[in-house]
Order: C-alpha cells, then structure tokens, then sequence
C-alpha cells in the first residue's frame, strides 16, 4: 500500500522534502487533489485509495516543480481568497491572507450600499471580487496596467460570476485621468500596490521569486506607486470618500505623511496578523 492517499500524506509529514515548509502534509493535500482532480474531503473519506501508475507520476512531477520552489499556489493554479477560489498564474501576484485586511476594513465603513468603488492594480481580481461578493450593491471597478493580469481577473469575475465589476486596464489613473473631470468619481479606493525596494531581500524568498516584478518591486524604495495613488486619489474620491492602502510592514510613517500631505483626515493604520502595519486609510471630507 505504498502509495495510498493516506501512505503518501504521512511520509510528506515525516520528511518534509521542502526546507521552507514545516509540514508538508496540507500542500501535499493539494497536489493530490490536483492529480486526482478531487476536493480534500474526498482525500479524508478516501485514504486507502491507490494512485494509478499516470497519477503517481502526475503527482511526482508536480512535488519536483514544487521541492525546486515554484509556489504551490502556481503549481495547482488557484489560492483562496476571503471566501473565493482564485485562478492565478505567473502574471499575478498570489493573493496573501493579509490583504484580507482591505476586505474587513471597507466593509465596516460607512458607505451606502450603492457605492462606486476602485481597486487600483487589481492582479487576480482578489480585492475586487472580494468586495463585489460581500456587496452586490457596489459597483467596483479593477484596474491593471497588465493585459495578461486582467484576463485572469476576468477569468475569476466569469467564474464567480460577479457582474458588479469591471476590469480596465489602467496604469494607476491614467485612463480616468484621460476623461473630463468630474466624469470618474469613487467613494472607495483600495489598493494592493507593488510596494517592496528593487533590493528587497525578500524578493529573493519563497513565491516572491517566481512572483512578477511589476507586481511587486516600486521605484524610490518601494514608495513611488504608494505616493502617486495617494496624491491623485485626492481627484477621483467624493466628499466622505476613502482611501485605503496596503503597505510594506515599515513604510506606515511614510504613508501616513503622504495621506496627510494629500489632505486625508482620520488617517490610521492597522496591523495585520502577524502584527505588522499593514494598511493604512484615510478619509477626504471636503
Ligand atoms: N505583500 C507582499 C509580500 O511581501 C508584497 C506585495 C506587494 O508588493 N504588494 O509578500
């Protein structure tokens, strides 16, 4: 029995093959459900079942792709986002559980629920699907200045069928910058930007290898795409309008800077779950 369901799992437990990783036993899981074409609960309700000799081989390319380092979340292509499963691939940033964050913030605002609302470098569509799932009110408008990025955030807008978002393709607010004034106006605008140094070591570490640049590394130290969104949100926002923006853990006193230069008032940031800032938001009273 020595490759069952159960067999292989508990060897990945005991030799986790991956130096990163602790257990290996959950990513485990998934490659099996990806080489099965199953969901996890059929793993538990099935653990004597024995891989064909196609899956096991199936399954041992997939566990080399992933003991070389190629982020498991490109190797099944989908990750979890709040409540959605997300297509992803090499084109976009792999959603983190942090930027959950953006999520649970906007939706305790105080905002009506026929809200127009901007996420500014939308990559998988994570935070404007997100958003659009909690509130079919809102009419929510993804950009990305990546045509291959978008054409996953519409894969995953088709997929979860949410009809209340639009993707664009933008770098940051040009194509509304193009349109008379007063012609855009949004009550929300979040943002996941790119945010790390081109000298960041972390880019060096685990998915940010495989992840790309465009969605991660900014000029000025990672502060560049921070400044410009804050400054020209100013434009685009409506009176008791907000502001929110994901950040690197110690970029907060810059931020909170810029949102007081743009004219923000009520600025805060708050920490995500490993206790980092995270985020900061701001909002525009005119
Ligand atoms: N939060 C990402 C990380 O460091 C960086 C993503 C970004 O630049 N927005 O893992």
């Amino acid at each position: 029995m020595l490759n069952s369901i159960d067999n292989i799992i508990r060897s990945s437990k005991e030799n986790p093959t991956y130096e990163c990783i602790v257990d290996f036993s959950f990513e485990t899981e998934l490659l099996l459900c990806e080489v099965i074409n199953v969901e996890r609960s059929w793993l538990k309700a099935n653990p004597n079942y024995i891989l064909s000799d196609e899956q096991e081989i199936k399954f041992s390319k997939l566990k080399l792709r992933r003991e070389k380092g190629e982020p498991i979340a490109y190797i099944i292509g989908n990750r979890g986002f709040w409540t959605l499963d997300l297509k992803v691939n090499e084109s976009v940033l792999i959603p983190r559980p942090e930027s959950e964050l953006i999520i649970e913030l906007s939706l305790d605002l105080p905002l009506t629920n026929k809200a127009d609302v901007l996420d500014l470098g939308t990559g998988s569509g994570a935070l404007a699907l997100a958003l659009a799932s909690e509130r079919k009110g809102w009419s929510i408008t993804g950009t990305d200045v990546s045509i291959d990025a978008l054409k996953v955030a519409e894969f995953n807008k088709e997929y979860h069928r949410l009809n209340n978002v639009e993707f664009i393709k933008s770098f940051w607010f040009e194509e509304f910058e193009k349109k008379s004034p007063g012609q855009s106006k949004f009550d929300l605008i979040v943002s996941n930007p790119p945010y790390l140094g081109k000298d960041d070591p972390h880019l060096d570490k685990g998915d940010l290898k495989y992840e790309p640049n465009i969605a991660l590394i900014a000029a000025e130290n990672g502060k560049a795409n921070l400044e410009t969104i804050i400054f020209s949100s100013v434009t685009f926002l409506r009176d008791q309008g907000w502001l929110l923006v994901e950040h690197g853990f110690d970029q907060a006193p810059i931020v909170r800077k810029f949102f007081g230069e743009a004219g923000f008032k009520k600025c805060q940031t708050v920490k995500d779950l490993n206790n980092h800032d995270r985020v900061t938001m701001g909002l525009l009273e005119f």
